[in-house]
């Protein structure tokens, strides 16, 4: 599969054929005549230029950053630290940071330095603030200015005027959040010494009424693995066959560590790089926010593609990055350089940094350049884009966009001020006034909820006393209801409310609103688009889509709490919540601080217990069954419900005989207990009143757990990630094997293979691995597909379930597992679904099944994509699937299409396979870190798919 999206910003999985944008053959001569531009080159123009930023005296005239002229002497430029010029090299992280540091040190009166902690390999992130001398000395009070803005609770008018008449804008640019897009990595060396070295009058008059702060990278670990590659292999050739402008599958350097995409965790706050930057972005407030990118064929600044989130006010929007592209668009004119705006990268997910940052307040903007990655290129029309060109096209879009916002200093702190303090009021419109989230049987996954709520500014509090709503919406609504009409509910002390009423209140809407609204003329564009789609003939091109990326994300949903939007905000007694770490541990740990104490642990005598037991309504239940088998402690599971003592225990409940364990048992157990949340109950006596005791044969055992995750070609990178990090975080342990690998006895090493999201199973396990695969499954072992992962189960070649996708009876034989044609090019007869961006739906789950264990209301909300659905199996046991009748609960769907044919289709399927199971997930539990509302699906598959029948059965 390959990584490349068609465009950087883009994660909606399209993966685009090798070579579509780096095509055609070359001279490798182009390169090297191209002019280098010196920072000390005598060609420099010499005259200094106070009407138009970098503007040259013709179109022809090339750019070069002697424009900026004088220079402060004692600032080493990056050429002297470095050895090279703009774009001759890929700059490795500790060279950047040489450079950085030492302009810093030579300029410390206009540049103040901020560690803000490490990335996942433990890289420096650093802010460089860059402003006057007079403004970098009162750096602190700005700062407190721009938050006091940002809350205008109790500040009137007048004190709001004097802190627009007297403080600096704060333009924020952020540089290489995607590892491989590496000219925003060098320029952000050029931008630094630019603003910090040039005496120019239109440099020094900028940063009087303006604070730039710059983040030199975003994503250390992705681009310092990317360019270590790349250095090693670059012969700086342009052409799309080239060696060089293709990597290895581990090498893939857009992602972090974990093969996060970033620019889409801002909802998530998955990664540590992410959390550490909304923490520092909070203490700044900025109100520009520049996110640099690369590298599709021309320059795109805003304004945005449609559609854009409700939530930022359209018409802010549209007035700055109206005002912003017409100074960009000026300054890149100037130099007859191309560019594009309106097309392609929208502002509707909240999970992109710029609408992220356009939620809260700010003027977020993406600016990605037309080359980088490699040293050069070539476009389409034949011409070469290098390294050099691209960065410097990031430097003046930067420089433009500062000198922009200086000379616009008080109408964007009145606007953003503006912004803020309208959250403040509800629109009578809006009905969404108050989110009330019951903790219930799993306190840990609403607590998770609110500390991610809690680490983006938005206020969360715990309800000290109950309350009554009058008009209360669930937000899983019963079937057979839209959930349209509002209910009266009382809601318990302890309930976790959201007001919308806030400084945060449009970034809280943008993520907790049951459904995000596409503009009417989006919609209808799209209706269009398929209806002439639908006319044409088999072998005509179809046209795309405009869908960015995903329709749906609401955080209830995602993390399947109870939880209700509610129309009235009663009066209720209640606290704030307040994280006890943000930003540097792990939320797993916070959250569960937060949600558990006192409840949590062993209770009762260690010394006389003969047993321990814990039930299985939490997640975290389900991560101490896999930490405590991955010590090698014995563990056994009910598989019905038992009675033990006084108490019935369900389904799920896991046993721990102390008999049969090691006498380190209760002390693991105690620690682990508490970290991790569970509450777990000692028991002292064997004999139970009425009920079998904790010697029923209900109890079965479990097996330690020894994971392979495959990797490697035909895995998706980031699917891979993201079943990496549930597994770190929830600190079990697991091998990664490539697919080529998983064959004959290596396969005996391992009784849980889990299998990420892709499109390259069928093909890499080959027909010997897959009869491999069936004889390893068949002796008691189980495999977990997810997405594609699983989807090619259905492929007649793997025969691994009985399930089919709807509309493949129709229609030609088609592969499941091999996507040779764009969904859009597919067919769009009738039976067969078309592509869905992504949106969530209400599915039915088997409580009685090992996979739906804990999931006692029976209903759940799951994400779907793509445009595959599948045919219960015949076979197996359909745990998950849809039901009768619309199920839809969030994001776009096509009408007379998606829920007609999702009706009565398999969402979860365990097939079984002699005495083992192929667990089928049609999407990923996984997926982006965003779904703790089906951890436990995943999480069981793992725990209880390798459990064997007992040993003995009576009555045989
Ligand atoms: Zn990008």
């Amino acid at each position: 599969m390959s990584p490349i999206t068609r465009d950087s910003k883009s994660g909606f999985r399209l993966p685009r054929p090798d070579g579509t944008a780096f095509r055609r053959c070359l001279l490798l001569a182009c390169l090297l005549l191209l002019p280098v531009i010196a920072a000390s080159s005598a060609r420099a123009n010499p005259s200094r230029r106070q009407s138009a930023l970098a503007s040259p005296t013709s179109p022809s005239e090339p750019f070069s950053v002697e424009r900026f002229r004088p220079f402060r002497a004692e600032v080493p430029g990056p050429a002297r630290t470095l050895g090279y010029e703009m774009g001759e090299r890929h700059t490795t992280f500790r060279d950047q940071e040489a450079v950085l540091l030492a302009i810093q040190r030579a300029a410390a009166d206009r540049v103040r330095v901020v560690e803000y902690g490490r990335s996942v390999e433990g890289r420096p992130l650093r802010l460089f603030a860059v402003s006057s001398p007079g403004n970098i000395q009162r750096l602190d009070d700005i700062q407190r200015r721009s938050r006091r803005l940002a809350d205008p609770r109790g500040l009137s008018e007048a004190e709001a005027g004097g802190i627009v008449g007297q403080t600096p804008v704060i333009v924020w640019i952020n540089h290489c959040i995607h590892g491989d897009e590496t000219a925003s990595f060098e320029s952000a060396m050029w931008l630094l010494y630019t603003l910090a070295a040039s005496d120019a009058s239109e440099v020094t008059a900028a940063l009087e009424n303006a604070v730039v702060v710059l983040n030199p990278v975003f994503n250390p670990d992705g681009h310092e693995r990317y360019v270590a590659y790349y250095n090693s292999v670059a012969l700086g050739n342009p052409e799309g066959v080239a060696f060089e402008h293709s990597v290895p599958w581990a090498v893939w350097g857009r992602s972090n560590h974990y093969r996060f995409d970033m620019n889409r965790d801002k909802l998530a706050q998955s990664q540590v790089e992410t959390r550490l930057e909304t923490r520092e972005y909070l203490n700044w407030y900025p109100q520009v926010f520049v996110d640099q990118h690369g590298q599709p064929e021309t320059y795109f600044f805003p304004p945005n593609a449609l559609p854009a989130n409700r939530h930022v006010d359209r018409a802010r929007v549209a007035k700055w990055t109206d005002a912003f592209g017409r100074a960009n668009g000026a300054a890149f004119d100037a130099y007859g350089w191309s560019y594009v705006t309106r097309e392609t990268f929208d502002l509707f997910y909240p999970g992109y940094l710029d609408s992220f940052t356009t939620l809260l307040g700010a003027v977020g903007m993406t600016y990605e350049t037309d080359g980088g990655g490699t040293l050069a290129r070539r476009r389409g029309d034949n011409t070469i884009s290098t390294l050099r060109d691209a960065a410097q096209h990031h430097l003046v879009a930067a420089l433009t966009t500062i000198r922009t916002a200086a000379a616009n200093r008080a109408s964007l702190l009145r606007d953003f001020h503006a912004y803020r303090k309208a959250a403040l009021t509800l629109d009578p419109k809006d009905k969404l006034r108050r989110v009330a989230v019951v903790p219930g049987g799993d306190p840990g996954r609403a607590a998770e909820l609110a500390a991610l709520l809690v680490s983006v500014g938005v206020e969360v509090r715990e309800t000290t006393g109950a309350f009554k709503s009058g008009r209360a919406h669930p937000y899983l609504p019963g079937e057979g209801t839209d959930g349209a009409k509002p209910q009266k509910r009382d809601f318990p002390p302890g309930t976790l409310i959201v007001e919308l009423a806030q400084p945060q209140g449009r970034l809280a809407r943008a993520f907790l609103e049951p459904d995000a609204e596409l503009e009417p003329g989006f919609l209808k564009e799209q209706e269009e688009r398929r209806r002439r789609n639908e006319k044409r003939g088999g072998n005509e091109r179809r046209e795309d889509y405009e869908f960015y990326d995903t329709t749906a994300w609401s955080l209830p949903l995602t993390h399947g709490v109870e939880a209700y939007w509610c129309e009235d905000t009663p009066p209720v007694a209640s606290t704030l919540l307040k994280l006890q770490s943000h930003g540097t541990d792990r939320p797993w740990d916070h959250y569960v601080r937060l949600a558990a104490e006192g409840t949590v642990g062993v209770s009762g005598d260690d010394a006389r217990a003969v047993a321990y037991l814990f039930d299985y309504s939490r997640d975290a239940s389900a991560i101490l069954a896999l930490r405590l088998l991955q010590k090698d402690y014995r563990l056994a599971v009910a598989t019905k419900p038992v009675r033990i003592g006084s108490r019935e225990w369900p389904r799920g409940t896991i046993l721990v005989r102390t008999a049969r364990n090691p006498s380190t048992l209760p002390a693991d157990l105690r620690d682990l207990s508490q970290a991790l949340g569970v509450r777990v109950e000692s028991v002292r006596s064997g004999y139970a009143e009425g009920g079998a005791g904790p010697g029923s044969d209900a109890f079965q055992d479990l097996r330690r757990p020894r994971i392979a995750v495959a990797t490697g070609d035909g895995v998706g990178i980031s699917a891979y990630g993201a079943v990496w990090y549930a597994l770190d975080r929830a600190g079990i342990s697991f091998s990664a094997v490539p697919v080529s690998r998983l064959r004959g006895r290596a396969l005996d090493r391992f009784n849980v293979l889990i299998l990420p999201d892709g499109n390259g199973y069928l093909e890499g396990f080959g027909k010997e691995g897959r009869e491999d695969l069936r004889a390893w499954l068949q002796r008691g072992n189980a495999v977990l597909g997810l997405a594609g992962g699983g989807r090619w189960f259905a492929d007649k070649d793997a025969d691994l379930t009985t399930a089919k996708p709807v509309g493949a009876e129709e229609g030609e034989e088609e592969s499941a597992g091999v996507e040779a044609v764009s969904p859009e090019a597919k067919g769009t007869d009738a039976s067969r679904p078309l592509s869905l961006p992504g949106a969530i739906f209400r599915a039915r789950v088997d409580a009685a099944h090992f996979l739906g264990w804990g999931y006692p209301a029976g209903v759940l909300p799951v994400y779907l994509s793509g445009d595959t659905f599948l045919r219960k199996s015949t076979t197996g046991a359909n745990v998950v699937a849809f039901g009768k009748g619309p199920s839809r609960l969030s994001g776009f769907v096509w009408p007379d299409n998606t829920e007609r044919l999702l009706s009565e289709t398999a969402y979860v399927i365990d097939e079984p396979i002699g005495s083992g199971h192929a667990l089928l997930y049609l999407d990923d539990p996984t997926f982006r870190a965003l779904w703790p509302g089906v951890r436990r699906l995943f999480l069981s598959g793992v725990l209880f798919g390798p459990m064997r029948a007992p040993y003995f059965n009576p009555g045989e």
